[in-house]
C-alpha cells in the first residue's frame, strides 16, 4: 500500500493501515514529516541552534481522532499541555475570553454573553433570531445543503451579529481558515462554531506540545510506523499515480515507478492538484477535473522572532487578535515550549511568533513583515526596546480555501476507483471535523475504507454530536423554516 504525503492525514492513515498488518510505503515531499507542522533545525545569529516550524497551532480537546493517533506514542498525551485562556483582542479596545465560560450546551452560548463586553443581551434582542437559527441547529452535511451557498459575511450581516463581537469573535474564527471572510462558506463558519463552541462540551480551550513539533510528535510516530514496518521515504516527491491493469497502482516518484494495491493520496491541494494533472488515468476525468478547480487560501506569513528582552509578566501563552492591519494572533513560545523556554532563561530574551493570514499577495512581502513587527511593538509596547537577536519569516499558501458553493466539488474520501482513496483537511468527510481534526478523521476514513474491501476491523472514530444539542432550538429552527 502507497501513502503519499507525510502530514497528519497521510500519517493517521498509514498508522491504521500498519497496525492492521499491510505493509506501507509512505512517500514526503519534504525532508520531514509533518506537514503544515513541520519543523527543522536552524541556527541563530546568536550561534544557538532553534527548531523552526510552520507556526504555532491550537490542539483542541474535542480533536479526538487527532489524540487517538498521538496516544499511539504517548498514551498520557504528557507531550501536550493546556494553555489557560484563548483571549481575543480587537484594536478598537474590544476584549473577549473563553476561559470563564461554562463548557455544557446551552450555558456556553449563556454563560459567554453574560461575560462578553462585545455582545451584550441589548444586542442579543437585536438579532435576527429566524436568520440566527442555523447557528444552533448545525447538522452535518445538512449544513452544506442549507448555507453553502451564501458567504460568512452575508450570513452574519444577515443575523445582525452585533459589531464588535463579529470583528472578535467571528473574524478570528473565519481568519482561522486562511480566507477573508467573504470569500468563506457561511457552512464552513456555522460548522466551526458548532464544533468548537455552541455544539461540543470542550469549549474553545486547547493545548500546545511542550516540545517542537518533531520531538513532542512526528519523531516518536516515525519510530512506531518503523517499528510496524512502514517504509518512510522523506525527501521523496510523487510525480504520478497510475493503475496498473485491473489489480493495482503504479506510484512513480524520482527513482520509477513501483506497483502497489491501492493508493492513498494524502496531500495538500497545490500536491494533489500537482499529481492529478500529471496522471491521465488516475480515477475519472471528471474526478481530475474537480480537483483541477480547486482553491487554495491566499499566501500567510509565520514570523518568528528572538528577542532581547522578555515581554511583560501578565501576557498570555496566545492572543488572537483583530483589526491591527492584517496580525491575526501572537504567540510567546517561551511560555510553553520548552526549547523555546530554555533559550530565553539563557538569554534574557523571548520568542515570540506572528501569524497573518489572508495576506494580499500584491503587498510587498518585506513591507507585510515589518508590519507585522510594528503591530508586535503596538500589541505589546514593551518589546518597542526589544532588539531582534534574529527572526524567520516562513510564507506559504498551502491551506484550502472553502469557498461560497464549493462543497460539492471537494473530493471525497472514496472515489470512483476503490484503490485510490483521499485524506486531508481540504476532504469532504461528512462529519463535525475541521483543521488538524479534519486531516487526522480523514485519514483514518481511507484506512477504513481499505480496510473494509478486505473484511478487516477499521480505526473507531469519535466526533462532537453531528447534530446541535440546544432542543429548544432545533425546534424553534424547525418553526423558522416553515
Ligand atoms: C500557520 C498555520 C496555523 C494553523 N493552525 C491550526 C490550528 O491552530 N489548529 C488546527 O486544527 N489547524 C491549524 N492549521 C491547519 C492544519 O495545519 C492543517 O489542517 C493540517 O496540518 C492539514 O494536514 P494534512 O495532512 O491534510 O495536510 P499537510 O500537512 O499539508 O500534508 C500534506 C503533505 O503532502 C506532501 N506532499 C505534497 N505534494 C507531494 C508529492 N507530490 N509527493 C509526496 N508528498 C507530497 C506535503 O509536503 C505535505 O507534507 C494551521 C495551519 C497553518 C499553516
Amino acid at each position: 500500500m502507497a501513502v503519499v504525503g507525510g502530514g497528519i492525514a497521510g500519517l493517521s492513515a498509514a498508522t491504521v493501515l500498519a497496525e492492521r498488518g499491510v505493509q506501507v510505503t509512505l512517500y514526503e515531499r519534504d525532508a520531514q514529516l509533518g506537514g503544515r507542522l513541520a519543523g527543522w533545525q536552524t541556527r541563530l545569529a546568536d550561534g544557538s541552534q532553534a527548531t523552526m516550524s510552520r507556526g504555532f497551532h491550537a490542539f483542541f480537546r474535542q480533536y479526538y481522532n487527532l489524540r487517538a493517533l498521538l496516544c499511539r506514542t504517548d498514551p498520557g498525551l504528557h507531550s501536550l499541555t493546556g494553555l489557560a485562556d484563548y483571549p481575543l483582542r480587537h484594536r478598537n479596545g474590544g476584549q473577549d475570553s473563553f476561559a470563564r465560560v461554562p463548557r455544557t450546551p446551552p450555558l456556553n452560548a449563556l454563560g459567554f454573553i453574560a461575560q462578553s463586553p462585545s455582545f451584550t443581551w441589548r444586542d442579543l434582542g437585536r438579532m435576527n433570531a429566524r436568520a440566527a437559527l442555523p447557528l444552533l441547529d448545525v447538522a452535518v452535511p445538512q449544513v452544506y445543503e442549507a448555507l453553502d451557498g451564501t458567504s460568512a459575511t452575508d450570513f452574519l450581516a444577515a443575523i445582525r451579529f452585533p459589531d464588535a463581537a463579529h470583528h472578535l469573535a467571528f473574524e478570528v474564527f473565519s481568519r482561522s481558515f486562511f480566507a477573508d471572510p467573504a470569500e468563506l462558506s457561511a457552512a464552513e463558519l456555522v460548522l466551526m462554531i458548532h464544533i468548537y463552541f455552541l455544539g461540543s462540551s470542550e469549549g474553545l480551550l486547547f493545548d500546545v506540545p511542550r516540545e517542537p513539533f518533531p520531538h513532542s510528535l512526528w519523531e516518536p510516530l516515525a519510530r512506531h510506523l518503523d517499528g510496524l514496518g512502514v517504509e518512510i521515504r522523506t525527501g521523496t516527491a510523487v510525480g504520478q499515480v497510475r493503475p496498473a491493469g485491473r489489480e493495482g497502482m503504479t506510484v512513480v516518484a524520482q527513482a520509477g515507478g513501483e506497483g502497489y494495491d491501492a493508493v492513498v493520496l494524502a496531500l495538500d491541494t497545490g500536491g494533489l492538484q500537482s499529481v492529478t494533472a500529471a496522471s491521465p488515468d488516475l480515477v475519472s476525468a471528471a474526478w481530475r477535473t474537480r480537483i483541477g478547480a480547486l482553491r487554495t487560501a491566499p499566501p500567510f506569513l509565520v514570523s518568528r522572532l528572538w528577542l532581547s528582552q522578555p515581554v511583560a509578566g501578565e501576557r498570555p501563552g496566545f492572543l488572537g487578535t483583530s483589526g491591527y492591519d492584517g496580525l491575526d494572533n501572537v504567540s510567546v513560545l517561551d511560555r510553553w515550549e520548552g526549547e523555546a523556554h530554555r533559550w530565553a532563561l539563557a538569554s534574557g530574551g523571548s520568542v515570540v511568533e506572528l501569524h497573518a493570514y489572508a495576506v494580499d499577495p500584491a503587498l510587498p512581502r518585506r513591507m507585510v513583515e515589518e508590519g507585522l513587527v510594528n503591530r508586535l511593538r503596538e500589541v505589546y509596547p514593551e518589546t518597542v526596546d526589544a532588539k531582534i537577536i534574529d527572526a524567520r519569516h516562513e510564507w506559504r499558501a498551502d491551506c484550502p480555501l472553502f469557498t461560497v458553493g464549493g462543497y460539492q466539488d471537494r473530493p471525497t474520501v472514496r472515489t470512483a476507483d476503490c484503490r485510490v482513496v483521499v485524506a486531508g483537511d481540504l476532504v469532504r468527510t461528512g462529519l463535525p471535523v475541521a483543521l488538524m481534526e479534519r486531516a487526522a478523521t480523514s485519514g483514518f476514513l481511507a484506512a477504513n475504507a481499505l480496510l473494509e474491501g478486505w473484511g478487516a476491523r477499521g480505526e473507531a472514530l469519535w466526533t462532537v454530536p453531528r447534530k446541535g444539542r440546544l432542543a429548544a432550538g432545533r425546534a424553534l429552527a424547525g418553526l423558522g423554516r416553515r
